[in-house]
């Protein structure tokens, strides 16, 4: 199947015929005294293309058109199609090829090697892109551009050190600021400190991701992490508390916390006291907690229980399916197991559709992603208040 840069080379193969490209051109015939015709050449890279031998194409082109200030232009953008087009094989070739000109200019000399690294990346080679990249990092007009990829490699390979220290040199060149981004790198660093045991570690990492602005609540989520994994669990309420205070979409991470803290301790009434007390300041967290507890199935807890039976009476959806209000209109507890049951039915469905969404890309999923997977920005799910009907009726439909 031709594709699009078979099509841009037999064009290029059509172009050359058509200029009477030959003369001075053809690296081979400028050793014949008098010019052979012009068509044996690009026939040959035609005939290659018709065959669908497109490699064979490409190194007759590169045989033929050598790299000058001329044509530089013309193999920059046959390399570009094809790692656009994913061939990144042949756009490393094309752009080594460009490199290997013994009297390329500095700045063509950059773009090359940056194009290269850029091959590189894609190819999923990232050793070999990271360090071209460093190369440029280190002083070209790619500089900024380098470094940003940089930050992606390291990102993609898990070496926080790096990206920080990426990250930092971007903001002093590109003057702009990456503190949230950074703060993300310290808190992944935090959170493996954090995993190994190595408690002081992760504190110390958490102290660095708050001392940009803006600030992620992450940091403190992690710090409370911390806290609840080593026993201190007044320091971990009140941080879980705090983060709730601050913002409440963080709360499907910090509610459960909060929830087994109180009851491991034996604290259920201050449990209902401090839910209440939340309730009272914030009357909209209602559907937040509603929706938490049904995704984690919290139960048992009667301010959160009165939370996710008012979300059920109120869900117009499930009131075309059960006749809730018959239900809330119960005498005795007779209905409750009705209730129980569909709540049940309600957290099996929670966990079928996406719970996070991106707030840029749209990118969604089950668990909370610091970082999107689909545009790559820091902290930009938030959580679904509600759980999608719509979406799993159509997935049970189709
Ligand atoms: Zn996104």
């Amino acid at each position: 199947m031709p594709t699009e840069s078979t099509f841009l080379l037999a064009g290029l193969f059509l172009l050359l015929a058509a200029l009477g490209w030959a003369l001075g051109r053809f690296g081979e015939r400028e050793e014949v005294e008098s010019p052979q015709p012009l068509n044996v050449d690009y026939l040959k890279g035609l005939n290659f293309l018709l065959n669908e031998q497109t490699d064979q194409a490409l190194e007759h082109f590169l045989k033929m058109v050598r790299v000058d200030d001329k044509t530089i232009e013309t193999h920059f953008a046959l390399g570009s199609l094809f790692r656009r087009r994913g061939e990144v094989d042949r756009a490393i070739r094309i752009h080594q090829n460009i490199i290997a000109r013994p009297d390329l200019a500095a700045e063509q000399r950059d773009q090359a090697l940056y194009s290269l690294a850029k091959d590189y990346q894609r190819a999923g080679l990232l050793d070999r892109a990271e360090s071209v990249f460093l190369r440029l990092a280190e002083g070209s007009r790619y500089q900024v551009q380098a470094l940003e990829n940089l930050c992606r490699i390291y990102e993609q390979e898990k070496e926080w050190g790096k990206a920080i220290e990426s990250g930092q040199r971007l903001e002093v060149l590109g003057g702009r600021s990456l503190a949230l981004q950074i703060a993300h790198y310290y808190c992944e660093l935090a959170e493996a400190a954090a995993a190994k045991g190595d408690y002081a570690a992760g504190r110390a990492y958490v102290k660095k991701a708050q001392t940009g602005r803006p600030r992620t609540l992450r940091g403190a989520l992690t710090r409370a992490h911390i806290a609840r994994d080593t026993g201190d669990f007044k320091t971990a309420l009140k941080l879980y508390h705090r983060i709730i205070d601050e913002s409440n979409y963080l709360i499907a991470e910090t509610l459960p916390e909060i929830v087994a803290i109180y009851e491991q301790e034996g604290e259920t009434r201050e449990l209902e006291r401090a839910l209440r007390s939340l309730l009272q300041k914030q009357p909209g967290m209602r559907t937040l907690i509603a929706y938490s507890a049904i995704v984690n199935d919290l139960g048992g807890v009667p301010a959160i229980d009165e939370c996710v039976e008012r979300y059920m009476l109120d869900e117009p959806t499930l009131g075309e399916f059960v006749d809730l209000h018959r239900l809330s209109e119960r005498t005795a507890d007779s209905d409750a197991p009705a209730l129980a049951r569909i709540r049940q039915a309600l957290c099996k469905l929670a966990t079928t559709t996406p719970r996070y969404q991106c707030q840029e890309c749209g990118f969604s999923s089950q668990r909370l992603l610091w970082q999107c997977p689909g545009c790559r920005n820091w902290e930009t799910q938030r959580p679904a208040s509600r759980v999608q009907f719509d979406t799993v009726l159509q997935h049970s439909i189709t």
